[in-house]
């Protein structure tokens, strides 16, 4: 162990998406010694990766950018209600140019480990090592993890995938290169939020679609539109407005729910409500509506019976609207896929569903896909096979915390945090949108902000005490994931198998049965008032340890170059 040369950072940030873009803003303003490491050959984080056909915004585009900056917020155009992934990367890369961010950030720079050192005694000498895959060492003080919600893709373990002779791909990397569809034979396997997009997207564009569906999603309609000059210029006065709402509601979005009881109500009420919210913007379907239908079967079967009776009336063939219909989870259990003519696609002669519930994959072969049903021919296979979300970009680096334990070990059977933000074992290794926090259930950026904000007021309150190294402790780590766990109790989400409840049948553990408690569900107002309560507490359930040395008087931050 290296216990005497200086730090090479005294922050290393991982990953320069929408999360890792904000963390670096924060520090540069401070002027600590930071960088930014992107395993990409450019920033942007999802919307560098996913440029798939349809890939776009399920957030109001204004309701999902930065807020931060009055100057960023005047500046720019948001041309759609729901931007599109283009839109989107122009976007992030606009704020690291205006901000200067590019120059902190290091591209091509995975990330393969990241180990805890300590000196016994001595706390001055714990640091980071990190390991790159270019070969590179690099060290600091702290550690931001930064990496992503769902940014591990996951494909099917069938067997002949690389033997497939077409262009197959997962729609996460979705070929930079315009990709050439017209007139071929294309397959989608999966119909998740993703492939809902796609699907809705490529029908008119392609010779043959053919969707591979295991389970179906309940989608509802975008309704997407051009936002003008003049609606954009309303957007600009109101923004303060809109942030306030953001705030209030309990998913960080514009949307609040209804608040008058469920069975206080009649049907017809109910009914007339949801047949207005049907054709409104975004998830106004599914957060403007009544709270029950997030905890209460009987209101939730209520509402997915309304869903389902939709679907029929956009879905000719009366045995594809069935198919299309979930049964195994009622509407809204986990996030609603947004779509854009999705169901009417399966309308066109040249779409078709294969049911694989019934006839189930079996291999890949060098011309198509074969299931217990028959062989397809295929130019193409997109993969629309989902995320190892949330602890799967932490498991992929082999970090190891003190006395060397492995992070991937310790969350085997599921994370365990402390406010989604600090892990015991993991000093100074800090999450401002990790799992268990509350950022995942939420209008991302909304959240981000939030968890970016307060790791920095707490790297700035340690820096002003000289303090070293920051930990969890073990028993406020225990409350907090037992809090997590108990909101999962009363949310019919619990029951889903989705991303939110740790399920994945791609990846080994992930399958079935146990859930893993992976997303803070109290809502974005009682988790900023929790995590605004321990910042005023001097940072409770923290234990915290002075660096041997304080920093000199006027010297509270680690500015500069540590090395030099
Ligand atoms: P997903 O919701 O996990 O869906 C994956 C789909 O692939 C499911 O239909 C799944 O079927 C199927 N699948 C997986 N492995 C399979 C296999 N081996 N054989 C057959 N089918 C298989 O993933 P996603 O669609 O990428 O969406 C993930 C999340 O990303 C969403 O919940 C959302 O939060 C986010 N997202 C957001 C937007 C946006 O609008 N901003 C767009 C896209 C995604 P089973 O369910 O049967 O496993």
């Amino acid at each position: 162990m290296t216990t005497t040369s200086k730090l090479d950072y005294e922050v290393i940030v991982i990953g320069a998406g929408v999360c890792g873009i904000y963390q670096i803003k924060r520090l540069m303003d401070l002027g600590v010694n930071a960088t930014v490491l992107e395993a990409a050959p450019d920033l942007g984080g999802t919307w560098y990766w996913n440029r798939y056909p349809g890939a776009r915004f399920d957030s109001e585009s204004y309701t999902y950018g930065y807020s931060f900056s009055e100057e960023l917020l005047q500046e720019w155009h948001w041309k759609e209600r729901f931007s599109s992934q283009p839109e989107n990367l122009k976007y992030l890369n606009f704020v690291a140019d205006k901000f200067g961010l590019r120059g902190h950030m290091q591209f091509n720079a995975k990330v393969v480990s990241a180990h805890f050192e300590e000196d016994a005694g001595n706390d001055d000498s714990s640091r980071w090592r990190l390991q790159l895959e270019d070969g590179r060492e690099l060290t600091s003080r702290f550690v931001i993890m930064s990496v992503g919600l769902l940014s591990i893709p996951t494909l099917p373990r069938l067997e002949g995938m690389e033997s497939f002779k077409g262009e197959s791909f997962h729609t996460f990397y979705w070929p930079h290169n315009p990709v050439e569809m017209a007139g071929k034979k294309v397959a989608v396997i999966g119909t998740g939020a993703t492939a809902i997009q796609v699907i809705g997207e490529i029908a008119d564009k392609v010779g043959e679609l053919t969707v591979f569906q295991r389970r179906p999603n309940w989608g509802a309609p975008l309704n997407n539109s051009a936002i003008s000059d003049d609606e954009m210029a309303q957007i600009r006065e109101g923004y303060d407005a809109i942030f306030a709402t953001c705030a209030r509601t309990p998913g960080g979005f514009e949307h609040e729910p209804d608040r008058r009881g469920f069975w206080e109500v009649s049907r017809a009420e109910r009914v007339a409500l949801w047949d207005q919210l049907y054709d409104e913007p975004g998830f106004a379907i599914w957060l403007r509506n009544f709270r029950e239908i997030f905890t209460d079967e009987d209101a939730n079967a209520e509402l997915s019976e309304y869903i389902a009776e939709r679907i029929r009336q956009r879905v000719e063939d009366p045995d594809t609207a069935e198919k299309l219909i979930p049964r195994d989870h009622g509407f809204g259990v986990q996030r609603v896929p947004m779509e854009t003519h999705y169901y009417e696609a399966f309308n066109r002669d040249n779409v078709h569903l294969v049911d694989i519930s019934e006839t189930p994959l079996e291999r890949v072969t060098e011309t198509g896909l074969e299931t217990t049903g028959g062989h397809y021919e295929f130019d193409m296979i997109v993969y629309a096979t989902g995320f190892d979300a949330l602890t799967g970009a932490y498991d992929r680096i082999d970090i190891r915390g003190v006395d060397g334990v492995r992070l991937r070990e310790q969350w085997r059977d599921g994370p365990s945090t402390y406010l989604g933000m600090l892990v015991h074992g993991y000093p100074n290794l800090i999450m401002p949108s990790g799992p268990q926090s509350g950022s995942a259930s939420t209008n991302y950026p909304r959240g981000i902000e939030n968890g970016v904000n307060w790791c920095t007021s707490f790297l700035e309150y340690l820096w002003e005490r000289g303090i070293g190294r920051a930990e969890a402790s073990q028993s406020a780590q225990g409350d907090w994931t037992e809090h997590v766990k108990q909101m999962y109790s009363v949310m019919l989400m619990r029951k889903a198998k989705s991303w939110f409840t740790g399920y994945n049948s791609n990846v080994e553990g992930h399958e079935e049965g146990k859930i893993r408690y992976l997303v803070y569900n109290g809502g974005t107002p009682k988790y900023v008032s929790r995590i605004t309560e321990v910042a005023a507490g001097g940072y409770t359930g923290i234990v915290l340890s002075s660096r041997s040395a304080p920093p000199p008087a006027g010297e509270h931050y680690p500015q500069g170059h540590a090395a030099d």
